[in-house]
């Protein structure tokens, strides 16, 4: 509409005036979005969004990637990086409502009760914010006002800021209109629902930006030219692959709009204190598997596959060491304990000034040296960690160098890498040691160190290839040239997955009073939807359950989330509680089918009835608290595990 096409201005210091985008105009393509669940619409309507704001700064670059910046961070629910600290939104229920029913005059518990009806805060806003009537027009809020509040809102912390925040979020509540409260609780309440994942988010970006660029060369040499289908796709993979080694929209834009997307990569190699997207491995079944994915002779190589916590290590230029999780979390306050021994290992090597390292972090019994089981380190405290209380001992494990004093040596062979790994640091007993690895193509050697694997308490092998291109470090990628074969496999019982847990079956008999069974679903990256793949029931203790209970019972949901995809029109997938799908349970499975009651890769299938997959005999693992929804196994990766083992039958 003409009102929110409409640039409201401000004149900065310098007495220029600056255009601002509106927060409505976001809002408008919020609601297109949460409306259409078709992807190519959805990356259509973004990729025209983000192109229209960076029209509306044609001559002004820096406001175009401030501007850009801010609406992408708006539209992935985050306010910078994942590593950087403070900047989580998530604000609890409690908070919203009270700043709900300040600022609309209704009461507390009225409120409450509409949420509890609604299971979604952003309804009750704007159905509260609607009934209210205004004596005055406040200004229109605009995106950047908007940012710059939750910005504030996620640094606050101690006594007085629940009072100060409710303020702010006060403020901006009244000068809300239409849509807006229902979008602005849902960011501060860190649950969207638009239906668009990161991965798409950044298809997005990149199309909008080689057709801006266009754009500026069209309306410079006035001569009108089609953009080549080819830029388009190589854009797609420059931004692809600069955000795998710099997860930062701020710089992937700055640095696109300055030197040009198709040049990206050049511009945002890796950087020590910035974690890069990990390389992940894709499974396998048995040895045989194996020597037929490396048949043309390739080198391939095979270390333990160590069961801890994946940690990339980094030491910068300026002497500081930090330590980044899988979802490149800064959890360098977990482990004083490690900081420590990279201190002891510069100083074993005065020629250091910087690396990267990947290692798994894994429990271990000094006195034995021996590596303990996983369920050890998780006792470990997991925040503000001080060095004298520590029980448990860590050992890291290096297995890669992915950066040597500047340098990056991710497009090095992995037998490149090693060298630089064992040639420029020093193991230290019970502290810092290489994985151990043995390279033979043997089907008994490589079944004999399996074996050693586990009586090493490792949860199995790792394989990888060795020389040449294949065997780069690719970040972010889960690749055929990484295989993992862990021993379960062999066991017959298949791949473990982590799945999302979005409802719950009220128990019966022995499990009365606490939860039953669980409905699981898988993370749809292309969508950001979650598709139900099956009901879980079994690999539970009692006390499992009661701990379970306690922790999903405020998750409880009367309704499920907009994003939760499940075939409504069948009893069977009906849960009786739907939850908040933020718990991840690790689930072992016999293998995979297809049904009409599970959706799971439905979209990529294309069966008839929106049949999706499904599997058989589900049995539980353990709670995976250090991955994100996002970081569940994809309905892309099931449709794949499916695919697989129908080729192997
Ligand atoms: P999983 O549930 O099997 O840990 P994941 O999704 O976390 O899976 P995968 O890529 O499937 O990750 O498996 C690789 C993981 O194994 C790495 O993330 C890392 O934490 C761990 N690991 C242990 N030893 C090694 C090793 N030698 N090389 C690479 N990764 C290793």
């Amino acid at each position: 509409s003409e009102k929110t096409k409409s640039k409201d201005s401000k004149t900065s210091a310098t007495g220029t005036t600056t255009k601002q985008i509106p927060y409505a105009r976001l809002v408008e393509v919020f609601n297109e979005l949460e409306a259409e669940s078709g992807r190519l619409k959805n990356l259509a309507c973004a990729s025209r969004f983000f192109l229209e704001v960076l029209k509306s700064y044609k001559d002004d670059k820096e406001q175009a990637a401030t501007n850009l910046i801010q609406v992408t961070y708006l539209m992935v629910n985050r306010l910078g990086p994942d590593y950087e600290p403070d900047l989580e939104l998530g604000l609890g229920e409690t908070i919203l409502l009270k700043a709900l029913a300040t600022s609309t005059g209704r009461s507390l518990a009225d409120i409450r009760k509409d949420f509890h009806k609604q299971g979604d805060i952003g309804i009750v806003a704007k159905s509260s914010r609607s009934r209210q009537s205004i004596m005055f027009k406040p200004k229109p809020l605009t995106v950047d006002q908007v940012f710059k509040n939750l910005k504030d809102i996620a640094g606050m912390t101690g006594s007085s800021s629940q009072a100060k925040k409710i303020g702010i979020i006060n403020k901006m509540l009244t000068s809300c209109e239409g849509d807006e409260a229902k979008f602005l609780m849902r960011s501060l309440e860190g649950k969207l629902r638009i239906n668009f994942g990161q991965k798409s988010v950044l298809i997005a970006l990149s199309k909008a930006i080689i057709e801006f660029e266009h754009f500026l060369k069209v309306e410079e040499t006035g001569k009108k030219r089609k953009l080549k289908e080819g830029d388009i796709a190589e854009a797609d993979e420059q931004i692809r692959l600069s955000f795998s080694q710099i997860p930062n929209y701020e710089i992937i834009i700055r640095k696109s709009l300055e030197f040009g997307i198709l040049q990206l990569v050049d511009h945002c190699g890796l950087q020590s204190g910035v974690p890069v997207k990990p390389m992940l491995a894709k499974p396998t079944k048995s040895i045989t598997e194996i020597l037929d994915q490396f048949d043309d002779n390739r080198e391939f190589t095979c270390e333990y596959k160590y069961d801890g916590e994946r940690a990339q290590v980094h030491l910068m230029d300026d002497g500081l060491l930090k330590i980044y999780s899988r979802n490149s979390e800064d959890m360098t306050g977990r482990y004083p304990d490690l900081i420590d021994v990279m201190e002891e290992l510069k100083s074993l090597n005065p020629e250091i000034k910087s690396f990267i390292l990947d290692c798994e972090c894994v429990a271990y019994d000094v006195d034995k040296d021996k590596i303990l089981p996983f369920q050890v380190l998780s006792t470990r405290k997991r925040k503000d960690v001080k060095e004298e209380d520590i029980k448990v001992r860590i050992c890291l494990f290096a297995f890669d160098m992915l950066l040597f004093n500047g340098e990056s040596l991710l497009r090095k062979s992995l037998k490149e890498r090693r060298e630089f790994l064992h040639g420029n640091l020093k193991t230290i007993k019970t502290k810092f040691q290489f994985a151990t690895k043995m390279d033979s193509r043997d089907i008994n050697e490589i079944d004999l160190f399996l074996t050693q694997s586990i009586k090493d308490s490792c949860e199995g092998l790792m394989i990888k290839a060795l020389n040449g291109p294949p065997s780069h470090y690719e970040p972010s990628k889960r690749s055929n040239n990484w295989l993992k074969l862990k021993k379960d496999y062999l066991e017959g019982i298949g791949d473990s997955l982590d799945l999302i847990v979005i409802g719950g079956y009220i128990g019966k008999g022995k499990r009365t009073g606490t939860y039953g069974g669980f409905l699981l679903g898988s993370y749809n990256q292309d969508t950001g939807e979650i598709e139900s793949i099956c009901k879980i029931g079994t690999g539970f203790s009692d006390e499992l359950l009661a701990q379970l209970a306690t922790l999903l019972k405020p998750k409880e949901l009367t309704k499920p989330k907009a994003s939760v995809i499940y075939s409504s029109g069948n009893s069977a997938a009906q849960p009786d509680v739907w939850f908040e799908p933020e718990v991840l349970f690790e689930v072992k499975v016999a293998d995979f089918t297809t049904s009409p009651v599970y959706k799971a890769g439905y979209r990529y299938l294309e069966l008839s009835g929106d049949r999706g997959i499904s599997l058989r005999f589900p049995r539980f693992i353990q709670i995976r608290d250090d991955k994100d929804v996002e970081d569940a196994t994809s309905s892309e990766q099931i449709v794949e595990m499916y695919q697989n083992q129908a080729s192997l039958q």
